[in-house]
């Protein structure tokens, strides 16, 4: 296993732009801190508004040659990248556990997940099919095909820093377009690697440009007003998403939203109890609580809520709190002083309005931004920890009455990412598939995440698809073209 000081040597430090390593214009840079120690890993190029045009030229010079380029090759590209990444897990996973704070385990879970959007979207690059037929009166023949979208601004959050970057670039890769990408200040180092990965594999000048800044509003908004971008694709809060929307509303951007969840987590009175505790640890407690997916609200039958609530908190308190890189951690730091006092804040305020506080419910004192692995039961309704993303290792518990009851209660939200249910009913599981009102649903299980998946929600929880065969369709355009008969 590399040392953490050699890995940091390898990371670019520089823009990546129309594949130069380039300095920043700003004069300024951004220091990147291990969120367990609170020390600096890294100081990084911190991009000017300039400088994000320049990475938009970049874009846009290299978009025909790539859109032009064998799709046979955009896949085989991808596939080298995979290859590669494989080889340099152990660094990679390192990397993230770093800069983001998960566990060492979890990081090379990542690498796998964010690996597989680089394999499917080579296997999809050749796939791009049209369709030809007679129109319906038979005067003429119709021809449908598929066009890349053209030049795509990708930003990506903190929490995934692999994934969320691989799950837009593969499929931008191997539909023809060409992009910016920007991650969040506090996990750039990732990205910076996996671009110098994509180089290293041959990928032509221009093709993904690289900006990482602690200005991103400012520098954002020039390239999603230019006229010359067709595409934005963004992870991150529903509140940041409908700031850009409203920006990409002016050239009508394609836009592909990822945003905030709020996931309801139902366990039904003739639910597996193990099998739905083993699935709750697993959707609250992955990337320690901080994932759009993570399970937000635990709505549990009130026939069996004190036995979940026993058995999980039995689970919570075996939890080992400590920096990712130790062995047999399982909760590492949150990401920052903010989303401590975050998870503080809603824990206080359901005690406040009636909660009980079975376990945890404190901040970690020492160096790092720690927050213990939290239960509380008989959340009251209207407390903010039912409504807010909590992203924090805290399991919120809330009985319901019967199905009718907790439909409602699961869909009293803005939110519409995924929902998870615990039933052995299969004709209950089949109602909820109807009734829930998101755009995954995990039935007795509690990850739900594939590349060959569609991933996206509804309602506030964005708008379009990444992973499965429609993720690439995200990076299309649709040309519909009509011909006379030809035997008119
Ligand atoms: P965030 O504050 O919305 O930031 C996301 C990204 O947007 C970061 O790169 C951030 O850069 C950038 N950003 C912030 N303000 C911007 C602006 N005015 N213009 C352009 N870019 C801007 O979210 P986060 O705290 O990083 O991530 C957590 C959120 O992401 C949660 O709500 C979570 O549910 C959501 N998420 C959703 C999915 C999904 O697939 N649906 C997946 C993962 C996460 P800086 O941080 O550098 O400012």
């Amino acid at each position: 296993m590399i040392g953490e000081a050699e890995l940091l040597a390898k990371v670019p430090t520089q823009l990546y732009i129309g594949g130069e390593w380039v300095d920043s214009t700003s004069g300024r840079s951004i220091e990147v801190v291990d969120p367990a120690t609170g020390d600096v890993l890294l100081s990084i190029a911190d991009a000017s508004v300039d400088d994000g045009r320049r990475a938009l030229d970049a874009a846009v010079e290299a978009k025909a040659e790539w859109a032009a380029t064998a799709p046979r090759k955009r896949g085989e590209l991808l596939r080298s990248a995979f290859d590669l990444l494989q080889e340099r897990a152990d660094e990679i996973a390192l990397l993230m556990t770093l800069e983001m704070g998960k566990p060492l385990a979890e990081a090379r879970g990542e690498v796998t997940y964010g690996g597989e959007f680089l394999r499917w979207f080579s296997e999809e690059a050749v796939r791009i099919s049209g369709r030809y037929g007679p129109n319906p009166e038979g005067t003429g023949r119709m021809i449908v095909t598929h066009t890349p979208v053209g030049p795509s601004y990708l930003i990506t959050p903190w929490n995934f820093p692999l994934a969320m970057a691989t799950r837009k670039l593969a499929p931008a890769i191997a539909a023809g377009c060409t992009s910016v990408i920007k991650p969040a200040e506090l996990t750039p180092l990732t990205t910076l690697y996996f671009a110098r990965l994509l180089e290293e594999v041959g990928l032509p000048a221009g093709v993904v440009n690289v900006v990482t800044t602690s200005t991103s509003g400012e520098v954002s908004e020039p390239i999603i007003r230019d006229p010359r971008l067709r595409k934005l694709s963004f992870t991150g809060s529903t509140a940041v998403g409908q700031k850009l929307l409203t920006q990409a509303a002016q050239g009508v951007l394609r836009t592909s939203m990822e945003l905030g969840g709020n996931a309801p987590f139902l366990v039904f009175e003739d639910a597996d109890l193990d099998k739905a505790v083993d699935g709750a640890m697993l959707a609250k407690f992955r990337n320690i609580g901080q994932a759009c997916t993570a399970a937000n609200r635990f709505l549990v039958h009130q026939s069996v809520a004190d036995e979940f609530a026993a058995r999980i908190t039995e689970r919570v308190k075996q939890l080992r709190i400590g920096r990712g890189t130790e062995e047999g951690v399982g909760v590492g730091p949150l990401i920052d002083e903010r989303a401590v006092d975050k998870a503080d804040a809603l824990v206080r305020d359901a005690v406040e309005r009636g909660a009980t506080l079975v376990t945890g419910g404190s901040r970690v004192d020492g160096a790092g931004t720690f927050y213990e692995p939290t239960v509380v039961t008989d959340v009251a309704p209207g407390s903010d920890i039912l409504r807010e993303e909590i992203f924090g290792p805290v399991v919120s518990i809330v009985p319901f009455s019967d199905e009718a009851d907790a439909v409602t209660k699961a869909n009293g939200t803005e939110y519409g990412l995924v929902a998870y249910a615990f039933t052995r009913d299969l004709a209950r599981a089949q109602r909820l598939v109807e009734s829930l009102e998101s755009g995954m649903l995990g039935i007795n299980v509690g990850v739900v995440s594939n590349a060959a998946a569609p991933f996206g929600g509804v309602k506030q929880s964005g708008i379009g698809r990444e992973g499965g065969s429609e993720g690439i369709h995200e990076y299309l355009e649709t040309k519909y073209v009509l011909t006379p008969d030809p035997f008119g």
